[in-house]
């Protein structure tokens, strides 16, 4: 998702780019069931990815806008609530399959003669050379490039081999994930529920039913993978606490070990690292591809600039920029939700009372909850000029 948005961003300004992955994305066809895995997409990605031309392809595809956030402590009564009319925008942000956007934007890049889609190929070794990049791919092809962007996900190939150390936790938490229908609407409305064992989310899909995401620790997550799937909704239900009534399907499950990592350095001469290459956070406020995408506009930004002014798009100064630029936000939204788990994971009797008592009293005060909601939805803050808003 995010590689790809880079690609058409730099594609779009005539740069030669050669984008290589591992496994073709397919389309969706109308009535397909929906997949397991689902973004929560801010406003900043959503003006992104129109500038790249791709918005519109996932909304013709299935993407769900959601106009309420509902937020709650399972051991007490705070409470908070979000609705996109307090911000005078038309929502709060939408819930898209990952293969939806992954298509779209695909779909995007194949339209630009100037960018190679190299797929299905592996990228098996790389040698850095200062101005050259040697790439070897699977087929024993060789590609070189001024440039190597490592977009490649969590596990990195890119930033292993360019020697680039990760400073990693494991939050001690599986996130399982599946897709459930219940009798009552979800009222285009983001739940969450903060359990002791960690955060539940109930998140709207075009037909009413919901992706959900239940972060809990390890063992927790395991029995809830493994157990039949009648207990499975009797405990999901006694989670959620009804609240969006009785489920009556769900589907298969499937479940993704959650740990925080942060790269020491995001370039390097010659080398940068966007995306889950270069940071992946908690997925409770679900803003891993979000701070992602800012990546890629912020790169495509910081090497546009250098072009202009006839500088060395690939040079460590050029590159710094970006880091600087990405890092410090990066840092902070990382840090932010390693404290709201460590804050809502916390079973102290004062500790809840002044959780509970603090979500009460932020959504009384509208104006300091309306400046927390547009910071998490990238209305605000330092946006590349991609993702700033033209109006919604
Ligand atoms: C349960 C869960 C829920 C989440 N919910 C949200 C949410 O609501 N909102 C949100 O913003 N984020 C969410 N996230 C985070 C989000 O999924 C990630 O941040 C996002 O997928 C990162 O995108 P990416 O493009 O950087 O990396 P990836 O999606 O990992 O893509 C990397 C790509 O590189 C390819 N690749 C890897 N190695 C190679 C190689 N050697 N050669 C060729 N190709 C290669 C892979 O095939 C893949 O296509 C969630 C995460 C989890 C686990």
């Amino acid at each position: 998702m995010v590689g790809l948005t880079l690609a058409c961003a730099l594609g779009q300004q005539q740069f030669k780019i050669a984008v290589v992955e591992a496994f073709q994305p397919a389309d969706i066809n109308p009535g397909d069931d929906y997949e397991l895995r689902v973004s929560a997409i801010s406003k900043s990605s959503q003006q992104i990815l129109q500038n790249v031309n791709a918005w519109q392809g996932m909304l013709n595809r299935r993407a769900c806008a959601y106009q309420h956030m509902q937020v709650w402590d399972a051991t007490g009564d705070g409470n908070i609530h979000f609705d996109a009319a307090d911000l005078g925008i038309d929502s709060l942000g939408h819930i898209i399959e990952n293969k939806v956007i992954q298509f779209s934007l695909l779909e995007q890049c194949l339209q630009l003669p100037n960018v190679d889609w190299l797929c299905p190929q592996q990228v098996i070794d790389i040698s850095f050379s200062g101005n050259q990049q040697k790439i070897t791919l699977n087929n024993a092809n060789i590609i070189t490039a001024k440039l190597l962007v490592g977009a490649d996900g969590a596990n990195s190939k890119v930033r292993e081999t360019a020697g680039i150390d990760i400073n990693q936790s494991p939050y001690e938490q599986k996130a399982v994930v599946a897709v459930v229908k219940s009798n009552l609407h979800h009222k285009d409305t983001a739940w969450q529920r903060f359990l002791p064992s960690g955060p539940l989310a109930f998140l709207p899909l075009g037909d009413g039913s919901c992706s959900i995401v239940w972060s809990a620790e390890n063992q927790r997550a395991d029995e809830l993978l493994e157990m039949d799937e009648a207990t499975f909704i009797n405990e999901l239900q006694d989670a959620f606490e009804n609240t969006l009534g009785k489920i009556e399907k769900v589907s298969q499950r499937a479940a993704f070990p959650l740990v925080r990592r942060h790269a020491n350095e995001y370039v390097k001469t010659g080398l940068a690292l966007i995306g889950d290459a270069a940071h992946t956070i908690h997925p409770l406020a679900g803003q891993g591809v979000n701070l992602g995408l800012l990546d890629a506009a912020a790169l495509a930004e910081t090497i546009l600039q250098a072009r202009v002014q006839g500088k060395d798009i690939a040079s460590l100064t050029t590159l710094r920029k970006y880091e600087r630029w990405r890092r410090a936000d990066n840092s902070l939204m990382m840090y932010s939700m390693s404290g709201f788990k460590s804050l809502f994971s916390n079973e102290q009797t004062e500790l809840s009372f002044v959780r509970n008592a603090g979500l009460n009293l932020v959504n009384g005060l509208g104006p300091v909850k309306n400046k927390l909601m547009r910071h998490a939805l990238g209305l605000e803050g330092d946006l590349p000029e991609m993702a700033k808003s033209t109006g919604w």
